[in-house]
């Protein structure tokens, strides 16, 4: 694609790496076919070339975002199905990140949207006010109707339906701490104990200490650890994203310095993304490139640091599983073939949905701020998942299980629950009753 960015434009970095990101689009379309917005809407400026338009118009004139451009920015979940599919190795995450950024500075949201964005923005990243909030949601939750007449006040009848009906007792598993190896010591790591994910199931950490202390593995959860910025990051709000970033690259890299780390083991792919971009989020700041980069090239999902490990194989269970590739891991991450493959080793029968490669519509708060688009794509994700009969569905994002569950009967569980409960750990909660 042409592009006409003026020198001074081009000063700015960001600004030539939007530009040389642009250069390389061939308009081909190839990816509006596996776009879950295009997919839905059938709308060319919801397709990822038309998005792709609407980002290089308002760059390349240096103005600020307006309505349309930001109606159809906001639409995109950020799965990055188009980055999988281009041909031409178009880097769509990073130019939709710097059009956040620019929108964000540049736009003046209606007043409730601002306002909905300042409290996730306040409450999702940080667990004790998360789950405070979730109390009250529980309590609010008979009144979501209340909230469905007006377009604005959507996202508050979103949040309190997606308020779990019962929330988990706080784990002290979230609590900074070493956890020793039980047999001969192969391996040291940090587990990010995550925000979101340690408020409404601790069940899948504590299933990755149990099964990494059984496999020699010290598992340590390190003082001032927080949210990786990713909630933030896909609202454009960079600096409080780099703030977050930064505070984990200093937590982990006294780690490295202390006791060494083979790993950071991440066990919700949104947050592997974000931390394997670390490097790049930050490449422009002296003080933190280099940690940065160090840290991003540590950080491994859980299901890609046990393939290292060479795990036996198990006898059959005669239990099915639908493991359903969360974007953030297929896409984000392009781990493919892991997770499935040391499922079938720990005995599991496992099938993959039809339209693998489409977003069950959860992508970190856009089942709130797009609640429409979002319900489509759950329903057609659960469509596809049930028809697979199977006894239990596997992901590896607690967004996902949030979003499916919410559909479906069929219990889901993160892949580690799984791998635990067959490599010796106890049968997980949500499967208490079932015949396995
Ligand atoms: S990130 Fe996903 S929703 Fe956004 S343009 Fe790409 S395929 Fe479409
Ligand atoms: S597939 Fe790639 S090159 Fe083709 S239109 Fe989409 S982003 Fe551009």
């Amino acid at each position: 694609m042409q592009t006409s960015f003026s020198s001074a434009q081009l000063a700015d970095p960001k600004v030539a790496e939007a530009e040389s990101i642009l250069r390389k689009c061939v308009h081909c379309g190839f990816c509006t076919a596996t776009c879950p917005t295009y997919v839905t809407l059938g709308n060319e400026l919801d397709s990822p070339r038309g998005r792709i338009y609407l980002i290089k118009d308002m760059l390349e004139n240096d103005r600020p975002a307006d309505k349309e451009t930001v109606t159809h920015i906001d639409r995109c979940l950020s799965c990055l199905s188009c980055v999988t599919t281009c041909p031409s190795g178009v880097d769509y995450m990073h130019l939709v990140d710097h059009a956040r950024v620019h929108i964000e500075k540049t736009y003046k949201r209606p007043p409730l949207n601002r306002f909905t964005r300042a409290v996730l923005a306040a409450v999702l990243p940080y667990p004790g006010r998360f789950r405070a909030a979730l109390r009250l949601a529980r309590l609010g939750r008979p009144f979501a109707g209340l909230f469905s007449g007006r377009e604005a006040l959507k996202p508050f009848e979103a949040m309190l339906k997606l308020a779990p009906k019962r929330l988990p007792a706080p784990s002290a598993i979230s609590k900074p701490a070493s956890h020793a190896p039980e047999t001969d010591k192969r391996g040291r790591v940090a587990l990010l104990t995550g925000c979101a994910q340690s408020v409404l199931d601790p069940c899948i950490n504590e299933a990755t200490v149990r099964l990494l202390t059984r496999l020699g593995i010290e598992v340590v959860v390190p003082k001032g650890e927080g949210c990786c910025g990713a909630l933030v990051h896909h609202m454009g709000r960079e600096e409080q994203a780099l703030a977050e970033a930064r505070r984990n690259v200093d937590v982990w890299t006294r780690e490295i310095e202390a006791g060494g780390l083979d790993a950071v083991i991440i066990t919700a792919s949104g947050c592997g993304t974000t931390i394997k971009d670390y490097g790049h989020m930050l490449a422009q700041d002296p003080a933190y490139a280099e940690k940065a980069a160090r840290v991003s090239a540590l950080a491994k999902d859980i299901t890609e640091y046990l393939s290292t490990l060479a795990l036996d194989e198990q006898p059959r269970k005669g239990v099915t599983v639908a493991y359903h590739s969360a974007c953030s891991m297929q896409h984000g991450q392009q781990i493919k073939a892991a997770p499935k493959l040391l499922l079938e080793a720990a005995g599991f029968a496992v099938r993959e949905p039809a339209e693998g490669h489409l977003c069950c519509g959860s992508a970190g708060t856009y089942n709130i701020m797009q609640p429409e688009i979002s319900a489509k794509l759950k329903a057609r994700k659960v469509k596809n998942i049930e028809a697979l009969k199977p006894d239990i569905i596997a992901t590896g994002n607690i967004g996902c299980i949030t979003q499916i569950a919410s559909g479906t009967k069929t219990p889901i569980l993160h892949t580690v629950e799984l791998l635990d409960w067959a490599y010796g750990g106890p049968k997980p909660a949500k499967l208490a009753g079932s015949g396995y």
